[in-house]
């Protein structure tokens, strides 16, 4: 781990010694837009969709999920910050496509360990103990790609705190070649009321 943090500080200082002008950034997005995606460590936001600093908000847990929490961020970056435009972007290959809540809460009890995937099933290899709290959360798995980007977008729009004239546009970002692509009845789902 601290392989990692050395790492990052030289990036960082790195990073700083380049920072220029951005300090003067306000904290608006100046963009006015907020991009909804998965946390998967193949995607890179700022780049697919040409951000800089100061552009855009980013909203990033696994799957890209519309959970009660990316609907917080949403809202605040709304009423709080000006976004007038919302992306919701899964992709394909998503790790949230391997497994159902019951999975997840199995490998859990078990032990806390990482687990292995083998065969396109999840087993534990861990000496455990694990724990029984897996069974009690909602992992918001996507057992249909479209059919998720579809459910996120609905259920933004339909939220009673988020406005009816934000536009949400639903898009997969295929892994094998960086491209977006539109899902339509998400897009139609997330037109302004
Ligand atoms: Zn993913």
């Amino acid at each position: 781990m601290t392989d990692n943090r050395d790492a990052i500080l030289t990036a960082n200082a790195d990073y700083a010694a380049r920072f220029g002008d951005k300090g003067a950034l306000p904290m608006p997005p100046a963009r006015g837009f907020a991009i909804l995606t998965c946390m998967d460590a193949r995607l890179d936001p700022a780049r697919y969709a040409g951000l800089a600093e100061g552009d855009a908000h980013v909203i990033r847990n696994a799957g890209g999920r519309a959970s009660d929490d990316a609907i917080r961020s949403l809202v605040i970056s709304h009423k709080l910050l000006g976004t007038q435009e919302w992306f919701v972007i899964h992709h394909t290959d998503c790790g949230m496509e391997t497994f159902d809540d019951a999975t997840m809460a199995g490998l859990l009890e078990k032990s806390l360990d990482t687990a292995t995937l083998a065969g396109g099933a999840w087993k534990d290899v861990g000496t455990g103990p694990g724990s029984v709290e897996g069974h009690y959360i909602d992992w918001l798995t996507i057992p249909d790609r479209e059919g998720a980007v579809i459910e996120d977008v609905r259920r933004i729009r339909e939220h009673p705190l988020v406005p009816g004239t934000i536009p949400l546009h639903g898009y997969l970002y295929d892994c094998s070649n960086g491209r977006l692509t539109e899902v339509p009845a998400a897009t139609e789902a997330g037109r302004p009321l």
